[in-house]
């Protein structure tokens, strides 16, 4: 069904706009720092991280694993001294997600596995919205950001504020918003969506109209897939607004027989030239099922290095649309978020229990 409507800040005045400001939190304050360890290059760090470079050798070259093997074995270490645990997007690089996290996925799966972590710390590699999720499910753990401006286009383009005057708009229209929101605007809506469950999230309220926000291309996607009507937000995601059809048909007139899978937070004609669309979860799931010869994946560039790491014999044809904000995680501030315990991600305590109510609404629908 084509979308009912397509709203902005513009179209909604009265609202107010401005950064967002990110409290560095308690520990960040206060924070008992544990001494530098060496970085250098030895043999006692060539033998305890071996069996990490195997898993990146085909993405890594061994002159960059000299300088990340010193942060690697430091930050492994660190971690039972700080009783932390590393969750890492896919869109990570891949000496991060192969060789430091120990859990890894898209928003949803991080967004479950946060509400089973047993440490009292969590290191958080992606971006300020995902911490944020993590800190609303564990309000008792520490959850750290080794870099506070990693923010999301998406998140930054939508307030609670818009949330509120979108309600005095639709008087009575539930909403959801995508998980790529901050707590005050999760805290603000029904129930929270993923790109992996978006539909069945719209589907189980059962409403004939629904508003969609902030991202208007997954709001396209999922008006395509349902007959509930659907309200999008001009929210976009500012690194796959960048594919473009043009770009795709390319791909496939130099090779026919490519494969090309896209993200839904793509324009509708990325989509429409995609052998499939998923989250990046269910795209990696495709990859390890159909196994394809050469592929082309239209979503952040770390994923496919990270695919490419794993299953050498696909080969990937690689459009690289890197996202500025995922990019600010590194070894080297991993290792000091450890060091310093910073930065602290604090959310209200009011606004956290209204947001949890819409991430854990979306968690105890069957997946
Ligand atoms: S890739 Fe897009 S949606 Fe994901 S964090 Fe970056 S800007 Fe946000």
């Amino acid at each position: 069904m084509p979308i009912a409507g397509i709203y902005g800040p513009d179209d909604l005045p009265g609202a107010e706009r401005g950064p967002a400001v990110h409290d560095r939190g308690p520990s960040a304050r206060h924070a008992s720092a544990l001494p530098m360890p060496q970085l250098e290059w030895t043999r006692d760090v060539e033998r305890a991280t071996a069996h990490l470079y195997e898993r990146v050798k085909r993405v890594i070259p061994p002159l960059e694993w000299l300088f990340m093997a010193p942060y690697v074995k430091a930050i492994n270490e660190l971690k039972s001294a700080r009783d932390a645990v590393i969750l890492a997007h896919n869109y990570q690089t891949p000496e991060i997600f192969h060789c430091v996290a120990d859990i890894t996925g898209d928003s949803l799966q991080l967004a479950i596995e946060a509400t089973r972590v047993k440490a009292s710390t969590i290191i958080q590699c992606g971006v300020h919205f995902m911490a944020e999720t993590s800190k609303i499910l564990n309000p008792d753990k520490t959850v750290l950001i080794p870099d506070a401006r990693a923010g999301c286009s998406l998140a930054a383009s939508i307030t609670a504020q818009d949330v509120r005057l979108l309600r005095e708009r639709f008087p009575g229209v539930p909403v959801v918003a995508y998980v790529n929101t901050s707590a005050d605007v999760k805290a603000e809506v029904d129930i929270c969506c993923t790109s992996s469950n978006a539909v069945d999230v719209v589907e189980s309220l059962n409403a004939p109209m629904v508003i969609f926000l902030p991202d208007q291309y997954l709001a396209r996607y999922v008006a395509s897939r349902t007959n509930v009507k659907i309200i999008a937000w001009k929210g976009a995601c500012e690194v796959h607004e960048r594919f473009t059809g043009n770009e795709l048909r390319r791909y496939r007139e130099a090779d026919p027989a490519v494969q090309i899978i896209a993200h839904p937070e793509c324009p509708p004609d990325v989509l429409a030239e995609a052998d499939f669309t998923g989250s990046t979860a269910h795209m990696i799931k495709w990859v390890r099922e159909k196994h394809p010869r050469r592929l082309v994946m239209i979503t952040e560039c770390s994923m496919a290095d990270n695919v490419r790491a794993e299953l050498p014999d696909v080969e990937m044809v690689q459009p690289c649309n890197l996202c500025p904000h995922m990019k600010r995680i590194t070894l080297a501030n991993i290792l000091e978020s450890l060091l310093y315990l910073r930065e602290e991600v604090v959310v209200d305590p009011e606004i956290a229990a209204r947001a949890r109510r819409s991430v854990e609404r979306m968690l105890n629908l069957k997946n």
